[in-house]
């Protein structure tokens, strides 16, 4: 049964869609199933994974509109080893068209429940806003992972994020979880983003990833080859920091599968 995370952060150029397609590509790596959803109407998800988002013949919209199953619309990254239920700006259309529908929120989480067995991780990729698709992505989710940059308004948009994920809590799905936060961007001799770091660190305690994601060329050139980083220089800082998240990543799922531990 995968376990379903939703990488999100209601501000954008944080390393959302970076931190998708790179840990899908590394949890395959570490021979794990892995689909990744991209619930953004851009689709920077979907042509960084390798998909040309102008060629698709059936989309994330489909799905969300109930013209597909799911099922018939998730296809494989090109030589990345995970698959992809790609998106592009007709996910806005689909967004419109659920406005007036009952159970709206839900739509994402009843399409991928066929699938979920076929999956070790599913990652959802959200868009930088709290719309009907990020509403969406929570409500299917086990649990959110936080990609953020060590800045000094990241604290002030993570204290909003933790808002609305209590109002997801409240609302649409109680059982949401914190899966972690990610440090992205991150440079170690800029003394701001360890002062940022440390009070992450006070405030989260263990939900802040060990592993973080240094700034790399090879992981901003990537995307315009269609590619994650492990296929396009696998030896980069930037493919590296990934893999070891993902490690990361599977090693508490495991540890709390065993102890069957919900903390957060
Ligand atoms: P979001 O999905 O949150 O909007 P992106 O993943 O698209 O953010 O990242 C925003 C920009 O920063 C992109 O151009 C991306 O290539 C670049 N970027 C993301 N992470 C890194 C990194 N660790 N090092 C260098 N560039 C990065
Ligand atoms: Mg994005």
């Amino acid at each position: 049964m995968a376990r379903i995370v939703a990488v999100t952060n209601q501000k954008g150029g944080v390393g959302k869609t970076t931190t998708c397609v790179n840990l899908a590509a590394s949890l395959a790596a570490t021979k794990r199933r892995v689909l990744l959803v991209d619930m953004d109407p851009q689709g920077n998800a979907t042509m960084g994974s390798g998909l040309d988002k102008n060629e698709l013949k059936v989309s994330g919209f489909d799905v969300l509109t109930r013209r597909q199953n799911a099922a018939d619309v998730c296809t494989e990254a090109p030589d990345s080893g995970f698959d992809v239920l790609p998106a592009n700006g007709d996910l806005t259309a689909a967004e419109v068209e659920l406005m007036n529908e009952i159970g709206r929120e839900h739509r994402l989480r009843l399409a991928l429940k066929p699938i979920t067995e076929l999956y070790d991780f599913i990652l959802i990729d959200c868009p930088p806003a709290l719309n009907l698709l990020t509403v969406n992505a929570l409500a299917a989710a086990d649990s959110v992972l936080i990609p953020m940059q060590c800045e000094y308004y990241a604290l002030e948009g993570l204290a909003a994020l933790m808002g609305t994920i209590e109002q997801i809590q409240e609302t649409v799905n109680p059982a949401l979880k914190i899966e972690g936060l990610l440090r992205t961007m991150y440079d170690p001799r800029n003394s701001l983003t360890l002062d940022v770091s440390r009070q992450l660190n006070d405030y989260f305690g263990d939900r802040v990833y060990s592993a973080v994601i240094p700034r790399n060329v090879r992981l901003a050139e990537a995307p315009s080859y269609g590619m994650p980083a492990l296929r396009y220089d696998r030896s980069s800082k930037g493919a590296i920091s990934y893999l070891a998240l993902a490690g990361e990543m599977v090693r508490r799922n495991g540890s709390q599968q065993s102890e069957g531990a919900v903390a957060v």
